[in-house]
């Protein structure tokens, strides 16, 4: 979507009231208006020269895929500059959850991950964020739905592009505009320490994850480089401070790669840490996304599953769909548009 600020502009040198500029931001994120032309609000000519002058959406849908079952779907724009970016669309029977991008590509390189593999491009807007979720909002529109949940896990580490993901959240709760409650939207880290302590001081009522995938330093230094910088100390000094301050549900994620990080010397170390009230794990089985790791059978993750639980930590498995199209989790690799 534009800019509020770039259609403010754009309206004033128009010689329109401010009003009208407004009334196209409303029309963008409440009626989801994909151009300027379904904004039957504004005077004809105002609409023309509105097109004349700016682009309604930062992103163009280039390709759509549905997963055999139908439970999720993935989204590939692209960006104005030729990038590629993903957006997943996941289904429940009451939920319609939006899986967002933060970057083009990511920097933490994390080895079992597409997106990590392939490095670091650019940092996403904040509009561009919003236009991933409007695209599907207006998809779920047509069969009566719409977007229940937004969850930042797509590709890239949104703490590394704090201030254009806490943009969005504004951007998504805002009342005046997409007005979706600040509780219905994540953030997943893989323990951006100065982003926790943003969030937590400009947006408590939004969720956090922090994708924690291994308890002792040395194996965390290997699964998510940044652990080098922040450290397994550090990182847990801001989930307490987090809890502390928000008294919100704090959740952990670990990628379950079978003969790496489910060993029992592992789940001692981590539930050390986690046997602490409104701490909750969340394993997601390995989609099959190459960088020599292999998937975990049922028996394997039910297996850790039970290991935890008896070492007293909450924990459930997290439905991890869509691995026929690339779309679960660590698959958001980029695409060369065109090719
Ligand atoms: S798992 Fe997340 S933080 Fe790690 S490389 Fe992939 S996108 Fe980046």
């Amino acid at each position: 979507m534009i800019a509020r600020s770039e259609i403010e502009t754009a309206v004033a040198e128009l010689g329109a009231p401010p009003y009208r500029a407004r009334q196209v931001y409303r029309a963008l994120t409440r009626g989801l208006a994909v151009d300027f032309e379904e904004m039957t609000v504004l005077p004809r000519a105002l609409r023309a020269s509105l097109a004349a002058r700016l682009t309604a959406s930062a992103l163009a849908p280039v390709e759509h895929w549905r997963s055999p079952a139908g439970d999720t779907e993935k989204a590939l724009f692209a960006t104005r500059d030729g990038h590629g970016v993903e957006a997943v669309l996941l289904r429940y029977p009451r939920r319609a959850t939006v899986c967002v991008s933060s970057q083009v590509g990511c920097a933490v390189g994390c080895p079992f991950c597409s997106s990590g593999r392939l490095g670091f491009t650019r940092q996403l807007s904040a509009e561009e964020m919003m236009d991933q979720v409007l695209y599907w909002a207006r998809l779920l529109r047509a069969e009566g739905r719409r977007v229940t949940n937004v969850v930042f896990m797509g590709m890239g580490e949104p703490l590394l592009n704090t201030d254009e993901t806490l943009r969005a959240c504004s951007l998504l709760n805002d009342p005046e505009g997409f007005a979706l409650a600040a509780r219905a939207l994540s953030i997943s880290t893989v323990g951006v320490v100065p982003g926790i302590d943003r969030l937590r001081r400009e947006a408590p009522q939004v969720n956090l994850a922090v994708s924690l995938h291994a308890a002792t330093d040395d194996l965390r230094d290997r699964l998510v480089p940044l652990n080098r910088r922040f450290g397994l100390d550090v990182v847990f000094a801001a989930c307490a401070r987090h809890v502390r301050a928000t008294r919100r549900k704090l959740f952990f994620e670990w990628v379950v790669l079978p003969g790496v990080n489910d060993g029992d010397e592992q789940v001692a170390a981590a539930a050390s840490r986690l046997r602490r009230p409104l701490y909750h794990l969340n394993l997601i089985p390995f989609n099959e996304a190459g960088g020599g790791f292999r998937a975990p059978t049922r028996d394997e993750v039910e297996s850790l599953r039970r290991r935890f639980v008896a070492a007293g930590v909450r924990c459930t498995v997290r439905r991890s769909p869509g691995g026929e199209i690339e779309a679960a989790c660590g698959q958001l690799a980029l695409r060369r548009l065109g090719r």
